[in-house]
């Protein structure tokens, strides 16, 4: 088939599942699959693409129509410019949480070891890594599948030797030496279990509840953090939280413990509180 046809035909299985922004989609599938540069690809009209390659290419449409994320159906995600594997299992990194990353890498400059709570992909732990080579880290979650593809990230980027990582569910049981952290990030479920329901199929259909659902009031998760994870940060030590908005920021900030206090508050794209960060008392 030509790949002006092979197009068409794309184009007109995403126009008619709904699928939005078609001509996007099925530009970086054929990109990738063809290993062409997408801009390149309009000067390729005549090229025949072999029958393997244009069944490959249907099924990931197919699984587009289905509503599978694109980034599980490419198998990679981009993260404060880098890639990252990730596929169905944990959550793919979403750019707000960049901000998260900026914000540490500009309020802990002297930082030398970190916790990279419900790590997910890992892209936050790695990324940190990445950019301050002072850094050693450990990523933390709680389901054995999100850990596989953090793993394969950490290989990616040959950080092995800086990044390990534990499955825990329960930072009460979690063998970390007390006050030995500069920072905590975390990036946990807190979505709350009413509002999951009215999550686009493809978030709600695709990606791991377990990384979404915050509970009732979605601040199940904090709850455990707060309990705990100040007992892991050295004095002065900063634990910095993505939230789900304005409304969540405050229940946070009442349920905080009093041991830290509220540092920053930092607002994402469309102006909500998106990253929230406390410091351990001093003394
Ligand atoms: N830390 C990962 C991310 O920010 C995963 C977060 C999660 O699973 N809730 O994308």
């Amino acid at each position: 088939m030509k790949l002006s046809q092979l197009r068409f035909e794309c184009i007109s299985m995403l126009i008619t599942g709904g699928i939005e922004r078609p001509f996007y989609v099925v530009d970086i599938i054929l990109s990738k699959i063809l290993e062409i540069d997408r801009a390149l690809l309009i000067a390729k009209d005549e090229m025949e693409i072999p029958a393997q390659k244009c069944e490959g290419i249907l099924s990931m449409v197919e699984k587009r129509v289905n509503r599978v994320p694109l980034s599980y159906i490419l198998g990679e995600a981009e993260f404060y410019g880098r890639p990252f594997e990730v596929g169905e299992g944990c959550l793919i990194p979403r750019p707000e949480t960049e901000l998260l990353v900026e914000e540490l890498l500009s309020a802990c400059p002297n930082a030398v070891r970190f916790a990279d709570w419900c790590t997910g992909s890992g892209c936050i732990g790695i990324t940190l890594l990445l950019e301050n080579d002072n850094l050693t880290g450990i990523g933390v979650d709680s389901n054995p599948q999100a850990l596989n593809w953090a793993t394969l990230n950490t290989k990616k980027y040959d950080l092995e030797s800086r990044f390990s990582l534990m499955l825990n569910s329960d930072p009460a049981f979690c063998e970390i030496e007390p006050k030995s952290l500069d920072f905590i990030a975390a990036n946990p479920p807190y979505i709350p279990s009413k509002d999951l329901n009215n999550l686009m199929s493809d978030v709600k259909d695709h990606e791991p509840m377990e990384a979404l659902d915050g509970g009732d009031d979605g601040a199940d998760v904090y709850r455990l953090l707060f309990s705990r994870l100040p007992l892991f940060l050295k004095n002065g030590g900063i634990l910095a939280f993505e939230i789900g908005g304005d409304e969540q920021s405050k229940l946070l900030e009442s349920i905080a413990p009093e041991d830290l206090v509220r540092r920053n508050k930092i607002f994402d794209y469309s102006g909500k509180i998106r990253h929230l960060t406390w410091q351990k008392n001093l003394q």
